[in-house]
């Protein structure tokens, strides 16, 4: 239970850490890449003030739900906190992720749209860097209108 999200079911946060320092592991010794997305419903905090915190909290766990309904075996999906989940997709570059994560942006429930932003491992960079990145393009995709996927790979490199 320690590992467990109570609401959703999903992995929590102190899983991901683990279970995805594991998976950048394997990445790093194979030679595979790797992406992470974060992603993150919109206008939550209008959909709970409409129609209360209850039927929010239905809403996440649909969402969790539907999200893993698009996943494969080997992803890991994580709810990172509130109305954001974490996904890593071992074996796959950005077009592929893409691909894969404009499925997820689609699947959220009813009427509701989420935003998804998301880096591919560079090779080198730590746990903690590469979800900066995928968090980056996140707010890229929440500023450019939300309801959409977003790479790290299209956003200019500060250093
Ligand atoms: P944006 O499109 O910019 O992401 O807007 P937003 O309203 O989704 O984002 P904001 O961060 O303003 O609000 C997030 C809301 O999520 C506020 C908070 O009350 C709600 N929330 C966080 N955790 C839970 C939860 O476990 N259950 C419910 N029902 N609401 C939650
Ligand atoms: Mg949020
Ligand atoms: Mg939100």
């Amino acid at each position: 239970m320690a590992y467990t999200d109570t609401l959703t079911g999903l992995s929590n946060r102190r899983a991901w850490q683990s279970r995805f320092a594991e998976m950048l592991l394997g990445a790093r010794v194979e030679g595979r890449p790797l992406t992470v997305a974060i992603a993150d419903l919109d206008r939550f905090k209008r959909y709970n003030d409409t129609h209360g915190h209850l039927a929010g909290d239905d809403l996440l766990t649909a969402t969790a739900t539907a999200f893993r309904a698009q996943l494969r075996e080997g992803d890991l999906i994580a709810r990172w906190g509130g109305e954001e989940f974490v996904v890593a997709l071992p074996d796959c570059g950005d077009a592929e992720a893409a691909e894969i994560l404009d499925r997820l942006r689609a699947a959220a429930p009813g009427a509701e749209t989420c935003s998804i932003g998301y880096a591919v491992w560079n090779g080198s960079e730590s746990a903690e860097r590469l979800l900066e990145r995928a968090d980056a393009a996140l707010y890229v995709a929440k500023d450019s209108g939300r309801d959409r996927v977003r790479s790290a790979a299209a956003i200019p490199v500060a250093s």
